[in-house]
């Protein structure tokens, strides 16, 4: 999943992108107001991490337009410490979690995952599609019981597809959660994917819909 990261302190910065890259994730960086706004706005992410306090535009001013666009990116923001009134100002902006600074990197990646998850409408880091389960917290996949073992790449290939199962993921979509700005990123390395990872999960999970995209369909029991 692609994830946004705004936030003007180098260190802080740095520190978020390393651990969610760490998670699985695919990490783009944005340390000034107006790159952040724009982004947010024309990009497709998974969800955003995003400072209030920045140069340029300030992350409340920017939450607000994305809302008001209509952009309904689950948002992680980030308060100054004890700072109840950032707190509440940011919800009220359509924040969907908040977290005061100093903050531990563990707690982060959790209010991620849950905003992530209640944005989809799930309630729980274990997914099951019939007999596969995927658990988000430890970034694993399980058929009938046995562990699937799979790289990053096809543990983030399957997670995008099971998170958005019942629905038909479009090639370009796939491609930017799974590779983000890697050269790397190109159709044929795809489909090399896909077929690996339906090697190891059983290749009627992961279907084609030519010209469309990729489906994992609901089970049907
Ligand atoms: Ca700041």
């Amino acid at each position: 999943m692609r994830v946004l990261v705004v936030e003007d302190d180098d260190r802080i910065r740095d520190d978020v992108t390393r651990a969610l890259a760490a998670a699985g994730y695919v990490v783009e960086t944005a340390s000034d107001g107006e790159d952040a706004w724009f982004r947010g706005d024309t990009e497709d992410y998974g969800a955003i991490v995003l400072d209030l306090g920045l140069p340029g535009m300030d992350g409340l001013a920017i939450l607000k337009r994305w809302r008001d666009n209509g952009r309904s990116t689950p948002v992680l923001v980030l308060t100054a410490r004890g700072s109840w009134a950032e707190r509440v100002e940011g919800i009220d902006a359509g924040a969907d979690d908040y977290l005061p600074k100093p903050f531990r990197i563990e707690e982060l990646l959790a209010r991620l995952r849950a905003i992530v998850r209640r944005s989809a409408g799930q309630a729980s880091s274990l997914h099951a599609v019939g007999d596969l389960v995927l658990d988000e917290r430890q970034m694993r996949a399980a058929v009938g019981g046995v562990p699937v073992s799979l790289t990053a790449l096809e543990y983030r290939l399957l997670a995008y597809l099971v998170l958005n199962r019942g629905r038909v993921v479009p090639q370009t979509e796939l491609l930017e959660h799974v590779y983000g700005d890697e050269d790397a990123r190109d159709a044929n390395a795809l489909e090399v994917l896909i077929g690996r990872v339906r090697r190891k999960v059983g290749a009627e999970r992961i279907e084609t819909r030519r010209g469309f995209g990729y489906l994992v369909p609901e089970a049907s029991a």
